[in-house]
Parts: structure tokens; C-alpha cells; sequence
């Protein structure tokens, strides 16, 4: 069973930068397969960052796709959301983050690709890079929530992401 770095054990770890990986290290697939593991087990979580299984480097999984030293080239415009996190259970925080995210990245065999990232999808992968810098939602929260699953649920149903600037 794969275990999650929660705040309440391992603050110290959540607070620590990710190493830039590189490629041509052996122990960085092991990782990477365990991260796609977890993801494909926990069809509910939007994203992970390695730091959450203990791993401090630059890898990011969002749904099926793998993001390895990811880099931020652009941000344009503005969302909003009420943001949980696997490393922070029972808290919702209303985050404000850019609408659009161009990223420069690597897949596991070294190629790097330039995506732009738009709406949801940017506001996750702002979230998980955080991570790899040691910040967390709630360092940037304006309101945050304790909250039980249930309540977690309804929040979002009621307040789904939100485009505030293009
Ligand atoms: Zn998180």
C-alpha cells in the first residue's frame, strides 16, 4: 500500500524543494510507476506530485499524464477553485491561480514538450508544482474549510472552478 505524506506527520517533508531529476538515473522509474499506480487506484485524485509519496523530486502526475522538471514559460489570466489535497485531508481552500499555464516539460525518455494548460487543468498543475517548491494551498488560500468528504463534495457542487479572467 502506497502511503501519502499528510502535514500532520511530515510537514517538514511537504515544506522541503524537489530535486530536478535526472534521466538517466535508475531509481527515477520505480517512482514514476508508483505515482501512475496511485493515480490509476485513486480515480478521484486531480493530481500528484512525487513529495507526497516521499520522493523529493520534480515529477507531477495529472490523471494519465506525466510531467517530469516541469517549468512554468507563461501565465495568463485568472481562476478560482475550493482546493483539497491528498497531503492535507478534511481542509478545502478557495485558491485564485492563472487561467492559463504554457509549460515546458520532459516524459520519462527525456523528449520535452511545450503544452499550454487552460481552466481546471491549470489550476491542478499550479497546485502540484507548488508542491515541488515546498508551498502548499493553504499558503495561498483566502478562505479555508475544515471539512468532512461529504461536505468536500457539496462545496464543489455548489462552487465548481471558475473562470475569473481570460
Ligand atoms: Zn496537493
Amino acid at each position: 500500500m502506497m502511503k501519502i505524506i499528510t502535514i500532520d506527520k511530515n510537514e517538514q517533508v511537504l515544506r522541503s524543494k524537489s530535486k530536478k531529476v535526472n534521466l538517466e538515473k535508475d531509481y527515477i522509474k520505480p517512482i514514476v510507476e508508483k505515482m501512475q499506480k496511485y493515480m490509476v487506484n485513486n480515480p478521484n485524485a486531480f493530481g500528484i506530485s512525487a513529495v507526497q509519496l516521499g520522493y523529493l523530486y520534480q515529477i507531477i502526475c495529472i490523471k494519465d499524464k506525466l510531467l517530469i522538471n516541469p517549468k512554468i514559460l507563461k501565465e495568463k489570466g485568472l481562476g478560482g477553485y475550493w482546493e483539497g489535497c491528498l497531503s492535507i485531508p478534511n481542509k478545502l481552500g478557495y485558491v485564485e491561480r492563472p487561467y492559463i499555464l504554457t509549460i515546458e516539460y520532459s516524459d520519462i525518455d527525456g523528449t520535452v514538450y511545450k503544452e499550454i494548460f487552460e481552466g481546471f487543468d491549470a489550476q491542478v498543475l499550479s497546485h502540484e508544482i507548488d508542491h515541488l517548491n515546498g508551498m502548499l494551498f493553504i499558503d495561498k488560500a483566502v478562505d479555508i474549510k475544515d471539512v468532512t468528504p461529504s461536505q468536500k463534495q457539496k462545496i464543489r457542487e455548489q462552487y465548481p472552478y471558475k473562470i475569473l479572467s481570460k
